[in-house]
């Protein structure tokens, strides 16, 4: 959909184009509202294409005591996993148990059996110090003890948020993105009577009649709506990741372990044929606007950290091919340590305008319904619940056949049915990996043809992730990509010149291995 397309009153609009926005833009079309989803930069731009893609109970919340949240994101992910099978898919965790610092194998077991009691089956194990070292390769065995494994989930995060909005398109939703929201108008009882919106391209502004605004900027969202309690304001804070080739590792689950600096929960996870090292939690001070990037000093802690756990792999920073990092929205009131600042979600109610944020990525359609019960009384009609859509479309639809399994449930879990119908469509010849990664050379068509691209970066970042896993961002594959995708979009080749120029820029600049330089 174009700018120039869209109508000029809906029932509710949504602000950002991150997980909490699909969600709520997803759960309101559902509902029968008539709905308008607008988002500043691309579509999952923000923390939801730089999360660390795990679909989780939380274990952390559990260690706080917090039984329901635990109870109700574990729920959350068995759903996922039953709905977007090939998109949400089951993951392995195993932890190394130390005698000297960390959890002990007793809190771990008590823990993770209170972790498989919510998920109403026993979803842990316990490992012996040999089955340990042969889970864990490399890993420290100075004052080792054992190992407990459990099983969570993995989500393509950015692919996840395009799945929900363009299904929610497909059932009469309305989306853009590079559109910004610009300020609410209000009627004289103050309630909401409209929202400003700016095409980001053509500076156009046009006034979007609507009594619901839902704020899901994320990490923006005073910008819409300043906190109304007291004292407390979004703390914008960093995680970091980065990326390695996966056969520096060979891993076939997650290494999760206690950083010994500050016995934070550092992850080492298999993602794409890639290995991901996570995170770091840091007052984020950089530009907002422009996309975060991962410090040195970030990058020092956690190769501090994985040197630790796995002495005996040689392995430094300049194996290293790729960085992302994302910006956590917590309210906070006072500075506390950031690792113990709270994750829980927050509605804000301001007479039609409501505000989401926090939270993570696996409970986005709580926050969702959260956001849409707090926007009832100004919604048309009765709000009533719709029943889970019970289609396993990935099960149900014989699609691609002539492809390999993987690459055909990879392809119904990112795209779903009808996404399934226009890829069958491409020639055969696309069918093929790009180089060593997992995407499709027809993905990135049917990208380029079909999902709002306005850059190369959206692209390549985000429509499909070969931007991370190729060396250099895949720079020396960009005339190929350029040939490849020239017949779907409607660039010349000055615009492919100007869009291949500013993609290097990009990488180089937020992307690549972090380096000293790129902070001066
Ligand atoms: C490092 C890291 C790792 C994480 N790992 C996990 C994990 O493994 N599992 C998990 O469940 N959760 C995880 N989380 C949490 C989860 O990623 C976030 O809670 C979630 O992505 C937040 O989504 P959001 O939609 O609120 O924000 P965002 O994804 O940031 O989206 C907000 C959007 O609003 C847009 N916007 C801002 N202002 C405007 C405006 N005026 N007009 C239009 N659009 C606007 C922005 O461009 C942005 O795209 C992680 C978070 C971080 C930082």
């Amino acid at each position: 959909m174009n700018f120039s397309d869209i109508k000029k009153e809906y029932d509710a609009v949504v602000v950002g184009g991150g997980i909490n926005g699909a969600g709520v833009f997803h759960e309101a079309v559902q509902r029968g509202y008539r709905v308008l989803l607008v988002e500043a930069k691309d579509f999952a731009w923000g923390t939801s294409s730089r999360s660390s893609k795990m679909v989780h109970g939380g274990l952390r919340y559990l260690k706080q005591g917090k039984f329901l949240l635990t109870k109700s994101a574990v729920k959350e992910r068995e759903r996922l996993l039953k709905r977007y099978p090939g998109l949400v898919t089951p993951l392995k965790f195993v932890m190394p148990v130390f005698d000297h610092y960390g959890p002990s194998k007793a809190s771990m077991q008590i823990g993770l059996s209170v972790y498989s009691l919510l998920a109403g089956e026993k979803q842990h194990k316990s490992y012996t110090k040999a089955e340990a070292i042969k889970k864990i390769l490399g890993v420290r065995q100075q004052n080792l003890v054992s190992a407990v494994g459990f099983k969570d989930a993995q989500v393509d995060d950015a692919r996840l948020v395009l799945r929900l909005i363009y299904e929610a398109c497909l059932q009469g939703g309305a989306a853009l993105n590079y559109t910004k929201a610009m300020g609410i108008e209000r009627n004289q009882k103050g309630e909401v009577s409209a929202l400003n919106i700016m095409d980001k391209a053509s500076g156009a502004l046009v006034e979007i009649k609507t009594k619901v605004v839902i704020n899901a900027t994320g990490a923006f969202a005073e910008t819409l709506h300043p906190s109304p309690m007291k004292g407390f304001h979004i703390r914008p804070l960093r995680g970091s990741h980065l990326i390695f080739p996966g056969n520096l590792f060979s891993l076939d689950r997650v290494i999760s372990f206690m950083h010994p600096k500050d016995l934070r929960p550092v992850f080492l996870f298999p993602w794409e044929g890639s290995a991901i090292l996570g995170t770091t939690d840091v007052d984020h001070d950089q530009d907002m606007e422009t996309d975060p990037f991962v410090t040195i000093k970030e990058a020092d802690y956690l190769m501090d950290g994985l040197n630790y756990i796995l002495p005996t792999i040689d392995i430094s920073l300049n194996d290293c091919i790729s960085s992302i990092a994302g910006v956590r929205p917590v309210l906070s009131k006072k500075k506390k340590a950031a690792s113990r600042e709270s994750r829980e979600h927050v509605v804000w109610k301001d007479k039609g305008l409501i505000t989401v944020t926090g939270g993570k990525l696996t409970t986005f359609r709580l926050l969702a319904d959260d956001a849409l019960k707090a926007a009832k009384s100004y919604l048309p009609g009765q709000l009533f619940d719709t029943p889970e859509q019970a289609t396993q479309e990935g099960r149900q639809n014989k699609i691609c056949q002539n492809i390999s399994k993987s690459a055909q449930e990879r392809l119904l879990g990112r795209y779903g049915h009808v996404g399934c119908q226009r890829i069958e469509q491409y020639d055969e010849k696309l069918f093929s990996p790009i180089e060593h990664t997992e995407s499709l050379w027809v993905e990135l068509c049917h990208g380029a043809e079909h999902e709002n691209i306005h850059h190369l970066s959206d692209l390549l970042l985000r429509r499909v992730r070969i931007g991370l896993f190729l060396p250099q961002g895949g720079i020396s594959l960009l005339d190929k990509i350029e040939a490849m995708c020239k017949p779907y979009l409607s660039w010349g080749s000055e615009k492919w010149n100007i869009e291949k120029k500013a993609y290097i820029k990009v990488w180089n600049k937020y992307y690549s291995p972090p380096q000293k330089n790129k902070e001066g």
